[in-house]
């Protein structure tokens, strides 16, 4: 093993907003290092801003969404205000391996994975080459980018239809679109490259068989700096509206353990494959017949990391810190002397409410809360950033208001308890989906652990 060198540090820059960059703030203020916030002219009046030891506005010229991408003027910052190193968060510049070489130059240290692993795994078609350089299973289809119809076909042919043309820059669960039949393909193949060209600034498309009701599992991982990989177990995220996360759950106890220790295993198999230090998740599609396929690794933390803390009580975000400061897994400061120090507590489940209204195509609402009172009680976690009574809700971001995480030491009882934590919610001034989360919560489908990723499209009865 490597000799542990530690660097402590003293200050951080969280390079986001909103309830992400509270949920960071507070780690670090927990492990006591100084934060530094940062908030767009839009964000002015956000909550966020008032969470953190210091903050500094983002060049006003930018516009909402560019001043958090703006890498040269957020290194300028960190260097101006002493920081040690950099959280990213989750979107904006958190999967940019331009940002962490920048962080490098400036001697900042990057909360999360290496350059090179970022270019490897940020990018659907490198990572599926990872994937099978350790013979971890993945969907049917090509390993790399393809730029002619002909080619685009044959594979089609050959893993018959439908298929999926996904862009390899993509995310958030867009730049894909599903083939039915050869007839479509010319055109959906023109307008996926087109579209991811455009939205991703890469027209590197590829396609792959679509599975047509699979589960989405996804296994997190942290490895520290001396190539030691631990899981923190498995989370169903199954139920998806247009292939977003919509509910989340940890453990995936919906499919059978002897599949979920292969996951497990190839999926720290995989990490450790890469070298991967920091915390990643890497995601997976079970199919009916319990045959699974890696999808894609995140190399950040992500939205659902709170049921994985709830079964498991690691605190994923302290030890994203403490990895980077150097300190080992098994070191008292992490505590996780090996993979057997994991064991699951219960079950967890996080909603996410949002301003979206079903009722309305879930489109985003806006304007002023008047009416904000947030639930409480035992086995209830929220973790917020963007709503109180009087804030305003702008369009330019995205439109998570608050998330609900439910622990109990059995399914039904978590869910009894995220059912009457919605109930307790009023938020008046903006539609939320609070209704629509409650209908999940309350169906034969999600009771029985069946949810799989067409749940919410198949199942009007969710919208009354
Ligand atoms: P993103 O990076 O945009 O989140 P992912 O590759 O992680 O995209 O996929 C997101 C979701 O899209 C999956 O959870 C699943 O619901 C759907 N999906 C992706 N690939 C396939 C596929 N080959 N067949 C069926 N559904 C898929």
């Amino acid at each position: 093993m490597q000799e542990v060198q530690i660097k402590k540090f003293k200050k951080v820059l969280v390079a986001n907003r909103g309830e992400i960059a509270i949920r960071v703030y507070r780690a670090l203020n927990e492990l006591g290092i100084q934060t530094i916030g940062i908030f767009s002219k839009e964000d002015k009046y956000s909550l966020f801003r008032t969470k953190t030891d210091e903050a500094y506005l983002l060049n006003p010229e930018k516009g909402p969404i560019d001043a958090y991408l703006d890498i040269d003027n957020i290194i300028k910052i960190a260097k101006a205000k002493g920081a040690d190193a950099i959280h990213p968060g989750y979107g904006f510049l958190s999967e940019n391996p331009d940002f962490v070489s920048a962080c490098k130059k400036a001697g900042i240290a990057f909360i999360g994975p290496e350059v090179e692993v970022m270019y490897a795994m940020g990018d659907k078609i490198s990572s599926k080459q990872m994937a099978i350089e350790c013979n971890v299973p993945i969907i049917p289809g090509v390993d790399h980018a393809i730029r002619d119809l002909d080619e685009v076909m044959a594979v089609a042919e050959k893993v018959g239809y439908p298929v999926m043309l996904k862009a390899s820059n993509g995310g958030g669960g867009r730049g894909m679109r599903i083939v039915n039949g050869p007839e479509q393909m010319a055109k959906e193949f023109e307008e996926a490259r087109n579209e991811a060209k455009k939205a991703f600034g890469d027209d590197k498309i590829f396609v792959e068989k679509y599975l047509r009701n699979p589960k989405h599992i996804e296994v997190q991982v942290l490895g520290d700096k001396y190539g030691n990989v631990v899981h923190l177990l498995d989370r169903d995220c199954s139920v998806q509206r247009r292939h977003q996360k919509v509910v989340e759950f940890a453990p995936a106890f919906t499919i059978s353990d002897g599949v979920r220790e292969k996951i497990f295993a190839d999926a720290v198999r995989l990490s450790k494959h890469v070298s991967y230090k920091n915390a990643g998740t890497l995601e997976f599609l079970v199919d009916a017949d319990e045959n699974y396929y890696f999808i894609e690794m995140n190399p950040r933390i992500q939205v659902e990391h709170t049921v994985t803390e709830e079964v498991t009580g690691i605190d994923i975000v302290q030890a994203q810190i403490l990895i980077e400061e150097g300190y080992p897994l098994n070191s008292p400061e992490i505590g996780i002397a090996s993979q057997e120090d994991i064991s699951c507590n219960g079950y967890s489940i996080q909603l996410r409410i949002t301003t979206e209204d079903p009722a309305n195509n879930f489109l985003p609402d806006t304007g002023k809360i008047n009416v904000y009172r947030s639930p409480a009680g035992n086995g209830i976690r929220l973790d917020g950033g963007t709503a109180y009574t009087g804030a305003e809700i702008t369009p330019y971001y995205d439109s998570l208001l608050v998330k609900v995480i439910a622990h109990d030491r059995r399914f039904e009882n978590a869910t009894k308890k995220a059912i009457r934590a919605l109930k307790e919610t009023r938020i008046r001034g903006v539609k939320t989906n609070i209704p629509f989360l409650i209908n999940v919560l309350q169906s034969q489908i999600w009771n029985d652990g069946k949810c799989t990723t067409t749940f919410i499209e198949s199942t009007p009865e969710l919208f009354h």
